[in-house]
């Protein structure tokens, strides 16, 4: 029975982590540690920036503080 408890407070830590790594990784804006635009995730530019060099933001502010400038092809917002 006491296994049961453990496997049960296994699953229910895991399900909280999920929930905390699908927060964590929602952002709106990415940009490339290479440059200095920042895109929509869908923007054509977006897609080819490798994983390692991939900044992400939650909001164009965010961006903007960090340096970054609106990309010139898919237009992100300057605010939201
Ligand atoms: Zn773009």
């Amino acid at each position: 029975m006491k296994r049961k408890r453990i496997l049960a407070a296994i699953v229910i830590l895991a399900l909280f982590l999920g929930a905390y790594l699908a927060f964590a990784t929602d952002y709106k804006y990415v940009g490339s540690s290479k440059s200095s635009k920042y895109h929509y995730p869908t923007c054509q530019r977006a897609v080819k920036i490798k994983p390692e060099n991939l900044v992400t933001f939650k909001s164009a502010k965010e961006a903007l503080e960090a340096g970054y400038t609106p990309c010139t092809v898919c237009k992100p917002p300057t605010e939201d």
